[in-house]
């Protein structure tokens, strides 16, 4: 234990949606019963990805004592559900994150991502 930055979900805001789920690469969070839930603390290295995925603004990243992020655990934990990782895609050209560097992003109440090469046409129209 120790205290560290953790993912936080407001379940009073949460729909259960499920787009925070694949923006982590840990595959930290789950929903369960219609509300997300991070699986292990130890798979959360609070990092704050899954934050811009959320449309009802119900994730944040708290400080608080938490299991230390275990790299080890995230590597099983991903070889054992292997569907866990999904490459998120740029909404404009299509690449997705094996391909190039994405930015998650909010546009007109929707989260989506960019990719680092058509960040520039949205910052600038
Ligand atoms: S993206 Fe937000 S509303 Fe959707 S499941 Fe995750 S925490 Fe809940
Ligand atoms: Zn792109």
């Amino acid at each position: 234990m120790a205290r560290r930055q953790i993912v936080k979900i407001d379940e009073e805001k949460c729909n259960g949606c499920g787009a925070c789920v694949s923006p982590c690469v840990e595959g930290a969070i789950t929903i369960e019963n219609g509300k997300a839930k991070v699986k292990n603390e130890a798979l959360c290295d609070g990092a704050g990805f899954c934050i811009g995925a959320c449309p009802q603004g119900a994730l944040s990243v708290e400080t608080r004592e938490a299991p230390d992020f275990d790299e080890s655990a995230v590597e099983e934990h991903l070889k054992q559900n292997p569907g866990s990782y999904i490459p998120q895609v740029c909404f404009n050209c299509g690449r997705n994150e094996d391909q190039v560097a994405v930015l998650p992003c909010r546009k007109e109440g929707k989260s989506i991502w960019v990719c680092t090469k058509c960040l520039p046409a949205l910052i600038h129209g």
